[in-house]
């Protein structure tokens, strides 16, 4: 069984004890907020696989919610979240409380991820990504893992957390790990509980549609405009589905791409060699993520 600390000086003694034991060990750190699924599973066995020690971390935060967002209602299960550590291999699991992270609320000082923070779902989401970099920034102290791993799944909060680690100079590996999908290509995620059986089979045109956009980049003259045009027609195929939005960006730096010019031009402007496509789409009152990474040479990295 993992040991389960709640205070920061709790689990940072066990950590000083680990790191104290002769040989360099590595930590590895992997921040979920909890209701765990196969995702966070394969972040927590890529961990194992190479750190020392593993801590996974589950604090559902409240700084990164929005006032009318999920804060309240986002699902919690503390005891099945221990026994998937304990099955994964997980040597320490921080769960604190709010205040325990957050004595004072909000916090005098805190980290903003800047323009890239505003963009997509930062766009929709205000705030949310100063929330996440807050917070990350935190466990990071916290922490002081070797190396943090995050899914891919959630690709604006890699490059956010990547930016900020250059951006700080935090001594910490940043390890992305490919998203985990349903059998049917729906990403996985803790939100997919909130969706009805009805919402659910439709939800999976976001990983069609990102099936499909390998189909449509292997065309040299498309563009940003007309890839736009094709995601949003192939998802709103759902009638259930309520585009928040559609983005073509360049990757890793996720600038976004300029329509009017084919894909691979509008690249070139960027120094990146690939393409994102970033969804976000409602289904009733839950809002689901889901991208794919594609090189345009027809030889495709979709993840
Ligand atoms: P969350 O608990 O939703 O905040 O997610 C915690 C970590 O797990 C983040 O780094 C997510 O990107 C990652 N994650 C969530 N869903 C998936 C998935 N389907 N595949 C891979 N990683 C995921």
């Amino acid at each position: 069984m993992p040991q389960v600390f709640k205070t920061i000086a709790e689990l940072r003694e066990a950590l000083a004890a680990v790191r104290g034991a002769g040989d360099r060990r590595t930590v590895g750190l992997v921040p979920t907020m909890g209701y765990l699924h196969d995702g966070h599973r394969s972040l927590i066995r890529k961990a194992r696989e190479t750190d020392d020690t593993v801590v996974l971390s589950i604090f559902v935060n409240p700084l990164q919610f929005g006032p009318t967002e999920d804060f309240d209602r986002y699902p919690r299960d503390a005891e099945r979240d221990l026994s998937i550590a304990a099955e994964a291999g997980v040597d320490f699991v921080f769960m604190p409380e709010v205040a325990e992270i957050y004595p004072q609320y909000p916090l005098a000082t805190s980290v903003t991820a800047g323009e890239a923070g505003r963009r997509y779902c930062g766009a929709s989401r205000p705030g949310h990504f100063d929330g996440v970099t807050t917070i990350v920034a935190k466990l990071f102290n916290i922490v002081q893992p070797d190396r943090a791993y995050f899914g891919l799944k959630d690709l604006q909060q890699v490059a956010i957390i990547e930016q900020m680690t250059r951006d700080l100079n935090f001594p910490v590996d940043i390890v992305p790990c490919p998203t985990v999908r349903e059998p049917d290509g729906l990403a996985m995620s803790s939100r997919n509980v909130y969706l009805s059986p009805e919402e659910r089979r439709q939800a999976t045109v976001l990983s069609a549609a990102l099936g499909q956009t390998e189909e449509w980049l292997a065309e040299p003259a498309i563009d940003a405009a007309e890839l736009e045009r094709r995601l949003r027609a192939a998802i709103s195929a759902a009638p259930l589905a309520d585009i928040d939005y559609v983005a073509i960006a360049a990757y890793p730096s996720l600038l976004p791409l300029p329509g009017g010019v084919p894909l691979g031009e509008a690249l070139d402007g960027t120094g990146d060699r690939k393409i994102a496509v970033l969804l976000a789409v409602k289904f009733g009152n839950t809002r689901l993520i889901d991208n794919g990474i594609f090189q345009l040479t027809g030889v495709s990295a979709h993840v």
